[in-house]
C-alpha cells in the first residue's frame, strides 16, 4: 500500500495464526510448547534435548553500521529476512530477537517489534511484559540485592557464634548445612560436614561474610527509564540502624542477571553463572558472590521460566523466537544462545537462523563473536550488514539527527557528496565481518527518499571494500517479497567456505584485549589507562578474573569513544576509564567514554502518544 500505513494499523490488520498451529509447523510437540494466551508460547529446552542428534542450520547474523539515533533497520531487516526465505524461498528459518525493554519503548526510540511490512505480531504483546522474563530478571536481581543488604544489617549486630547459630540452625535437634552451605566450605577449605565439628574460628569464617559496605557493586534494578533512581540512599529507616548507604538504580536489562539468562547454554549453566556473580569484596578484598550469599538456588527458581524462549510470528505467519534482553553498551546486546540453539536444530540442515546483533559491527558483531559465540562454540556463516542511506549522509557530515524532530532536508534530497563522504564508516563495517572470517552482506535498507544513484553508489563501494553482495531492500514497504534478493544472496553467502574466527584467545592480557579490539574494530591506535583502571588489572590478574573476554562498554553512535565524531576516523585514542567483572555472564566490562546504565525519560516522550480504548481494550501510541 502507498504511503506505507502506520506500523501498528498494519500489525493489526494482520490476524496473527494460532502459537499452537506454528509451534506444530515448526516441528515442535506439544509437550514441548507452553502457551502463553493463543500467540505467543514458551518453548521447553527439551527439544534441543530431542533435537540433539539433528544437524544444524546457517546462522545468520544481523549487524549494522553506526546508527543515526533513530536506528536503521536492524530488526526490520531480521524480520523482512527471515519472511523472504521462509514465505518465499520455502525454507525453513528462524529469526531470533530481543525482547525490548520498557525504557525504550515508552521513551523516545520505540519498542523493536521491525516496521512497515516486516514486523513481529502481536506488536503490543512483543513490546509489554511479553511472558515476563524481564520481570523475573528483575525480581531475582532485586532479591540478591535484598539479601546483600539484609547480610550486611544482621552481620553488624552479632557475634560470629550467634550469627553461625541462626545459619546453621538445629532442626530437631540437629544440625545441618543446606547444599550451597556445603559449597562454601568447599570454597573456604574446610573439609568438614558436620556443623557441630566445626572449630570456632572456622564457623566464624563461614558466617561473617565480613563486607565492605563501600565496595558494593550490586545495585537494584527496574526496567524504566527513571533518571531520578540514578542517585539514591538506601537505609534510611530508624529499623536500619542508621545503616543508611548511597546507591543507585539500573535498568533491568542492565542487569548481569540478563546477560547470564542471555549466555546460558541451560539450567545448569545458569544457576553455575548466577552463583558466581560477584556482588562486592569482603574487608580483606575478596570478592562475595551469589553463591556466597546462600541466593544461588531461591534466584534459579525466580529464573526458571525466563529460562524458555518464546516463540511468536512474523507479519507472515513465520516463526520467531524472542528471548532475553542484555543492554548492548554495557553487556554484549544480543539475543540468548538457547534461543539460537532451538532455533538452528529446528530448521535442520537446510534451514535458516536469522538472529540479531545490537548497533553497529563495533558493538554488536563484536560481542556477538567473541562473547557469545566463544562461549556457545556456535559458528556463524555470514553477517548481514544493515546500512541506510540517511546514516551515510550522516557520517558524511550531515546535520545533526534527532529523535522527534523532521529529517533535516539533506536527508530527504538526493545528495551523492554526502553518500559519498559517509561510505568510510561502511567500508570499516564491512572490513571488521571480514575480521572475523565471514562473508558480508550489505543489505541497503531502502527509504522513500533514496534515490537510484545513492543505492547504485552504495553497492559499487560495498562490493569494492569486499563485501560478498550488495542488495537493496524493500521489505519495510513490501515484506517478505521485498527482502528475496537479500535472501538469495545470504543463501548464496552461506554456502561460501568461511574461516570463522575469534578475534583474540581469553589468554592475552586485559591490556591486550583492550587493544587488539580499539585497534582492529575501532580503527584506534592507542588506548590510555588511568592508574586507577591499571589498579584494577593487576587485581583482576591476582584475582583470575584477566582470562574472560572483554564487554566493551562505548558509545554506538561512533566508532571512537565520543558519539559526536562520525565516519571512520583512524588514529585516535580510546580512554578506558574503569573495568567491572561480570563473573556471572563470563566477561570483564571495560567502560570508555560515559556509560548510563538508568536511561532518562526525555520531555516528551512516548508516552504522551500512548491510550488504550477502554471499550475494545485496543492499544494506541505504541511503535
Ligand atoms: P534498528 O533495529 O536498527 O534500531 P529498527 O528496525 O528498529 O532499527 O528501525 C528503526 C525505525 O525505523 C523503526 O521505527 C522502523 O519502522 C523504521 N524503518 C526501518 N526501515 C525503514 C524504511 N525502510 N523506511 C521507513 N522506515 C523504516
Amino acid at each position: 500500500q502507498t504511503p506505507v500505513p502506520s506500523d501498528i494499523s498494519i500489525a493489526r490488520a494482520q490476524v496473527p495464526k494460532e502459537i499452537s498451529q506454528l509451534a506444530e509447523e515448526i516441528g515442535l510437540m506439544r509437550a514441548e510448547v507452553n502457551p502463553y494466551g493463543a500467540k505467543k508460547a514458551k518453548i521447553s529446552l527439551g527439544a534441543i534435548k530431542r533435537l540433539s542428534a539433528c544437524k544444524t542450520g546457517k546462522y545468520v547474523v544481523v549487524a549494522g553500521i553506526t546508527p543515526t539515533p533513530l536506528g536503521e533497520g536492524k530488526s526490520t531487516t531480521t524480520y523482512g529476512l527471515a519472511q523472504a526465505l521462509a514465505a518465499h524461498k520455502k525454507v525453513n528459518a528462524i529469526a531470533c530477537v530481543r525482547q525490548p525493554s520498557q525504557g525504550p519503548t515508552f521513551g523516545l526510540k520505540g519498542g523493536a517489534a521491525g516496521g512497515g511490512y516486516s514486523q513481529v505480531i502481536p506488536m503490543e504483546e512483543f513490546n509489554l511484559h511479553l511472558t515476563g522474563d524481564i520481570h523475573a530478571v528483575t525480581a531475582a536481581n532485586n532479591l540478591l540485592a535484598a539479601q546483600l543488604d539484609a547480610r550486611v544489617f544482621h552481620e553488624a549486630s552479632q557475634t560470629d557464634a550467634a550469627l553461625y547459630k541462626r545459619l546453621v540452625p538445629a532442626v530437631k535437634g540437629k544440625r545441618q548445612f543446606s547444599k550451597i552451605q556445603l559449597k562454601r566450605l568447599v570454597k573456604l577449605g574446610i573439609d568438614k560436614t558436620d556443623p557441630d565439628s566445626l572449630t570456632p574460628e572456622e564457623a566464624g569464617r563461614f558466617a561473617r561474610l565480613d563486607i565492605d559496605p563501600d565496595t558494593i557493586t550490586w545495585v537494584r534494578v527496574v526496567d524504566t527509564n527513571d533518571r531520578f533512581l540514578r542517585g539514591i540512599t538506601v537505609g534510611q529507616a530508624d529499623t536500619e540502624k542508621n545503616m543508611a548507604r548511597k546507591t543507585c538504580f539500573n535498568i533491568s536489562v542492565a542487569s548481569e542477571v540478563m546477560a547470564v539468562l542471555a549466555l546460558a547454554a541451560d539450567m545448569k549453566d545458569m544457576k553455575e553463572r548466577l552463583g558466581r556473580m560477584v556482588v562486592a569484596l569482603d574487608r580483606k578484598g575478596n570478592p562475595v558472590t551469589c553463591d556466597d550469599l546462600g541466593a544461588t538456588g531461591a534466584l534459579t527458581i525466580l529464573m526458571k521460566d525466563a529460562l524458555q524462549p518464546t516463540l511468536m510470528q512474523t507479519l507472515e505467519g513465520t516463526p520467531v523466537l524472542v528471548h532475553a534482553g542484555p543492554f548492548a553498551n554495557i553487556a554484549h546486546g544480543c539475543s540468548s544462545v538457547v534461543a539460537d540453539q532451538l532455533g538452528l536444530k529446528l530448521v535442520g540442515q537446510d534451514g535458516f537462523v536469522v538472529t540479531e546483533a545490537g548497533f553497529g559491527s563495533d558493538i554488536g558483531l563484536e560481542k556477538f563473536c567473541n562473547i557469545k559465540c566463544r562461549s556457545s562454540g556456535l559458528k556463524p556463516d555470514c553477517v548481514v550488514l544493515v546500512t541506510s542511506i540517511r546514516a551515510l549522509k550522516m557520517h558524511g557530515g550531515g546535520p545533526q539527527v534527532t529523535p522527534g524532530t523532521p529529517l533535516p532536508k539533506e536527508y530527504l534530497d538526493e545528495n551523492i557528496e554526502l553518500v559519498t563522504k559517509g561510505l568510510a564508516n561502511l567500508q570499516k563495517h564491512i572490513d571488521n565481518g571480514r575480521k572475523f572470517g565471514l562473508p558480508v552482506v550489505v543489505a541497503i535498507n531502502v527509504f522513500s527518499s533514496d534515490t537510484p544513484d545513492e543505492i547504485a553508489l552504495v553497492k559499487g563501494a560495498s562490493l569494492g571494500a569486499g563485501a560478498a553482495a550488495a542488495v537493496a531492500c524493500q521489505h519495510w514497504a513490501h515484506g517478505g517479497p521485498g527482502a528475496v534478493d537479500l535472501a538469495d544472496a545470504v543463501i548464496k553467502a552461506c554456502d561460501q567456505p568461511n574461516n570463522f574466527k575469534l578475534l583474540y584467545p581469553n589468554e592475552m592480557s586485559i591490556e591486550q584485549k583492550l587493544h587488539t579490539i580499539a585497534s582492529e574494530i575501532y580503527g584506534a591506535d592507542k588506548v590510555e589507562l588511568s592508574p586507577e583502571v591499571l589498579a584494577i588489572i593487576d587485581k583482576y590478574n591476582k584475582q583470575g578474573y584477566d582470562k574472560l573476554p572483554l564487554c566493551m562498554a562505548k558509545t554506538h553512535l561512533s566508532l571512537t569513544g565520543d558519539p559526536s565524531i562520525k565516519g571512520a576516523p583512524k588514529g585516535f585514542s580510546l580512554t578506558v576509564r574503569d573495568l567491572i567483572i561480570s563473573a556471572g555472564a563470563g566477561f570483564v566490562v571495560s567502560i570508555a567514554g560515559e556509560i548510563s546504565r538508568m536511561p532518562g525519560l526525555p520531555t516528551r516522550p512516548a508516552i504522551f502518544d500512548m491510550d488504550i480504548d477502554v471499550d475494545t481494550e485496543e492499544i494506541e501510541g505504541l511503535f
